[in-house]
């Protein structure tokens, strides 16, 4: 089993702990420079307010239904969410922080009644720092995950979802033909992964609704379309396969997070880390034409240590002055944080890097046309993303990455992998002559 633990509305949440004014109120959280909505209670939500609108469409509300826009505080939902993490992380043996307020938990092993101890948690995290959870369980994470949506669903729409489904859902407590009918009523974008691009597609082979989905071939859905539907469609038929290290995206954010082939203790080890899982992200922000506005950075250490005084787990936020999709840029900033959060005496096991308030590139450099950084920069980017993607990962690389290749102590394990005999130079098979005796 799997459990999905999700802030509500989290940047609006976290405003309302220190601003109780907020609560009951239509409150939007607005991009870096106030530039559209990217976080909406349900009073704004159910205004009609969509997830993106821009400040200056929606602005009008602020005068005739007394809407509350403030600006992105990210210092503060960092540090609210390393502080959900934290409690979240007692459920299970197992946590993966998937955004800045979500984190999967692995519930394998862990006894008890699960739905009961889910609800404790929502309680504990409730009291102890104020923000209103969502919890769903489901056998695998993309159950879990749509286990979160229907309790989120159940709670703000009381008069059409079954209460006891609302804020703690377990899919595989509810009865066949209740599912059954839920699921009819949700479309195939509730599913975790199933972009807003694939919807269409599936819809004009008649697969309308997540029930659909769920009763679809599975190897029939792989062969049309491709090999991450079909993982999908098994995850929701109960089968795990989640491959961890590819997990969908969220919309808003990139995260890049590895537990490393071994602790390291050195601030210079995790400056590398840090520093590479940095591109690597950032790689991605350019490939979707984003920039971020701010930068998370979390280090910690290996949840099974059994010793507290040596476990250790903390995460900051850096805001940008100006969003960026330049990798030093953003390497500059996630090693200043890291700077803040690290202590010495730890054993690190692992890092992870988020990029938050991600925003429309192409629209940015027009607004301000590579302001701070000189007109190449870009270039320099594709340059090396596109020589990254021709010859392999680490072809280019940020020097404060640390050129050990594989013998960084926290790059990842791999030492039963066989040679890249046919796509890396340094890996071809190599060929030697036998020798003759009288050699
Ligand atoms: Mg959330």
């Amino acid at each position: 089993m799997f459990a999905l633990v999700d802030g509500n509305n989290f940047y609006v949440s976290c405003e309302r702990v220190f601003q109780p004014r907020l609560q009951g109120r239509a409150v939007v959280v607005l991009s870096n420079n106030d530039g559209c909505a990217i976080a909406r209670s349900n009073e704004a939500k159910d205004m009609g307010i969509a997830m993106g609108a821009p400040w200056h469409q929606i602005r009008p509300l602020e005068r005739s239904h007394g809407l509350i826009a403030l600006s992105a505080n990210f210092a503060l939902y960092g540090d609210m969410s390393e502080r959900m993490m934290a409690l979240a992380s007692a459920l299970g043996y197992r946590q993966d922080v998937y955004s800045i307020d979500e984190c999967f938990i692995h519930l394998h092993g862990v006894s008890g009644d699960l739905h009961e101890r889910a609800q404790q948690l929502r309680q504990h995290i409730r009291r102890s720092i104020g923000i209103p959870c969502g919890i769903g369980l489901g056998s695998t994470p993309t159950r879990a995950k749509l286990a979160n949506h229907l309790a989120k669903l159940a709670e703000r729409h009381p008069h059409k979802y079954p209460a006891e489904l609302a804020q703690v859902c377990d899919l595989e407590r509810i009865d066949q033909p209740l599912l059954h009918r839920l699921l009819q009523g949700l479309p195939i974008s509730a599913v975790w992964g199933v972009g807003r691009k694939l919807a269409p597609q599936l819809q004009s082979v008649g697969v309308h609704t997540v029930l659909d989905l769920l009763q679809s071939d599975a190897a029939t859905m792989g062969h049309h379309w491709s090999s991450v539907l079909e993982r999908t469609v098994r995850e929701l038929q109960g089968t795990p396969c989640l491959d961890w290290d590819a997990l969908p995206q969220p919309k808003q954010q990139i995260a890049y997070t590895r537990s490393f082939g071994r602790t390291v203790t050195a601030q210079g080890h995790l400056q590398e880390a840090v520093s590479e899982y940095t591109a690597r992200a950032a790689e991605k922000l350019r490939h979707q034409h984003s920039a971020a506005g701010a930068i998370g950075v979390y280090i910690r250490t290996s949840a099974h240590q059994p010793n507290a005084d040596e476990r250790y787990s903390r995460g900051l936020v850096m805001t940008l002055p100006q969003a960026s999709q330049d990798s030093a840029v953003l390497i500059g900033a996630a090693l200043r944080a890291l700077e803040r959060i690290y202590q010495p005496g730890y054993r690190y096991a692992k890092a992870g890097v988020h990029l938050l308030d991600l925003q429309d590139a192409a629209r940015l450099q027009l607004a301000l046309p590579w302001a701070g950084t000189s007109p190449e920069r870009p270039g320099l980017m594709q340059t090396l993303d596109s020589l990254n993607q021709r010859f392999g990962q680490t072809t280019v690389q940020w020097g404060s990455a640390g050129l050990g290749g594989r013998a960084r102590p926290w790059s990842m394990r791999q030492e039963r992998r066989t040679p890249a005999y046919t796509t890396r130079w340094a890996e071809l098979p190599t060929l030697h002559a036998p020798r003759t005796p009288d050699q």
